[in-house]
């Protein structure tokens, strides 16, 4: 309890951009929490599925050994603990299920 676990994926903030001229979206990992530098996933086309659902966890690409989790940043509002990342995870994915209503 409480430790850390050096296997334990870190989280990296990402942005969800689009590549002009194409319909692929990237997301991007400004400030990688191993390297520093910036990382770029891919994480769809824009028609197709929720680009959520290519969150996760990744390989670095800067060290395959390890890999660390995609995550959106925590929203300024509220201080979010675990529970709430959670939580928010599971809202952020229904929000993009809403188009199916
Ligand atoms: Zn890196």
């Amino acid at each position: 309890m409480g430790k850390k676990d050096r296997r334990t994926p870190r989280t990296a903030f990402v942005t969800l951009r689009d590549m002009p001229g194409t319909r692929v979206m990237f997301w991007v990992v400004d400030d990688c929490p191993y390297c520093g530098e910036r990382h770029l996933h891919l994480a769809g086309h824009l028609r197709s599925a929720d680009p959520g659902e290519t969150l996760g966890e990744y390989p670095a690409p800067c060290d395959p050994a390890r890999s660390y989790e995609l995550a959106l940043p925590p929203r300024p509002k509220r201080k979010q603990g675990k529970e709430a990342r959670r939580k928010a995870r599971r809202e952020g994915r229904s929000e993009v299920l809403d188009e199916e209503w």
